[in-house]
């Protein structure tokens, strides 16, 4: 599909190139040749003056003219009128030759570079769909996990002769996990596709304070459940931020500082002002995430040590994806140490002020 698009675009270049030089070549030889005529003409001119004077009658005058004109009813010597037309056409395929020669030429250049600048163009096209399939499958896959455990779940127990009301509600229970999982991997999907689109999002001053103790309110039922103590140090920093996405940010970094941690750690929450920068740190004493894994953990889906994490902590790999997006949308930077065994500090860079894109 690629290449046939490819071979279009190239046509197409080249059948505008090809208008625009024929366009000209025209213009160009119908210049020429009428400066062509405009100079023989003057010349005969001159030659007719020489003849004229009555001391030269009869000779040969030494430049001549022509095709046309006053010439020939002047009565200039007809081997003249010949030589001079002949001289004119011989002018006239000359640049006939040589318009066609540029021609030929802008042709196999304009071939050429049309083919590599459709290829250009498109890449990125490409690119976008190769990511959207990869999204598709990726997507498709995880949706499918939860989906057949739910099937085989509602199977299992349709095929029960001796199903009592107890073992039904265990069923019930266990299925109601599964749609759970499914509805908060569809909320992240959502997330995830709303963040990238939305550029244009209210910004607002938002307090740094106000929005970790919103987050934590989401996070805290998990940070109880596993004794993780939450310390916050925000001073009183202000950004100019969407406040919303803000919110899910600080949620998704707290949510896996408690979730990759052993029971009864610390996590530590600390913003900083630097050059016109807010600069947030979130710090935990869990897993730690290994070199090899750091450059993949923002990519859609990728979970790091799948042994080690799936199945024993929820997610979907989704959540670092739409923290990055977040962060792109404020133009802002996020860099991650990590030590495996030792803990996971993410540090996020916000500018003070948000600079409006011109659309
Ligand atoms: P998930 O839903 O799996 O948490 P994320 O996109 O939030 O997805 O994170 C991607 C991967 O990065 C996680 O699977 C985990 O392996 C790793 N990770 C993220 N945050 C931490 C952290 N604070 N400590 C250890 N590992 C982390």
């Amino acid at each position: 599909m690629f290449r046939s698009a490819r071979m279009k675009l190239t046509a197409w270049y080249l059948l505008i190139i090809m208008v625009i030089s024929i366009f000209f070549s025209l213009l160009a030889y119908r210049g020429l040749t009428t400066e062509l005529q405009r100079g023989l003409r003057l010349h005969a001119f001159r030659d007719m003056a020489y003849v004229e004077r009555p001391e030269r009658a009869g000779e040969t005058p030494p430049s001549r003219d022509f095709t046309q004109g006053p010439m020939a009813f002047r009565g200039l010597p007809p081997g003249i009128l010949a030589f001079d037309r002949q001289l004119f056409e011989d002018a006239r395929r000359r640049v006939v030759l040589q318009l066609i020669y540029v021609n030929f030429g802008i042709l196999a250049i304009s071939g050429m570079a049309g083919y590599f600048l459709a290829g250009r163009t498109l890449r990125p096209i490409e690119t976008m769909l190769e990511e959207q399939k990869r999204f598709i499958a990726d997507a498709s896959h995880e949706l499918r996990t939860p989906l057949t455990a739910l099937k085989t779940e509602i199977e299992v127990g349709l095929r029960d002769k001796n199903l009592d009301t107890e073992l039904a509600k265990e069923l019930l229970h266990s299925n109601l996990e599964e749609v759970d999982k499914l509805k908060l991997l569809s909320d992240d999907l959502l997330s995830l596709s709303s963040y990238q689109r939305e550029n244009n999002r209210e910004f607002s001053n938002v307090a740094l304070g106000e929005v970790f103790d919103e987050a934590f309110g989401i996070v805290k039922a998990l940070a109880r459940e596993k004794e993780v103590e939450v310390r916050h140090a925000l001073d009183d920093i202000t950004i100019e931020a969407n406040r919303q996405s803000l919110v899910k940010l600080f949620v998704i970094l707290l949510d896996n500082a408690i979730k990759y941690s052993p029971e009864q750690r610390i996590v530590d929450v600390g913003a900083t002002v630097r050059k016109n920068q807010a600069v947030i740190k979130v710090r935990d004493e869990g897993i730690g995430i290994r070199a090899g894994d750091l450059p993949y953990i923002f990519k859609r889906f990728y979970r790091a040590d799948v042994s080690r994490n799936k199945g024993e902590v929820s997610g979907y790999g989704l959540g670092l994806s739409i923290a990055k997006s977040i962060i792109d949308i404020h133009d802002g930077a996020v860099d991650v140490m990590s030590e495996p065994d030792k803990g996971t500090t993410f540090t996020i860079t916000l500018p003070l002020r948000h600079k409006k894109k011109v659309l």
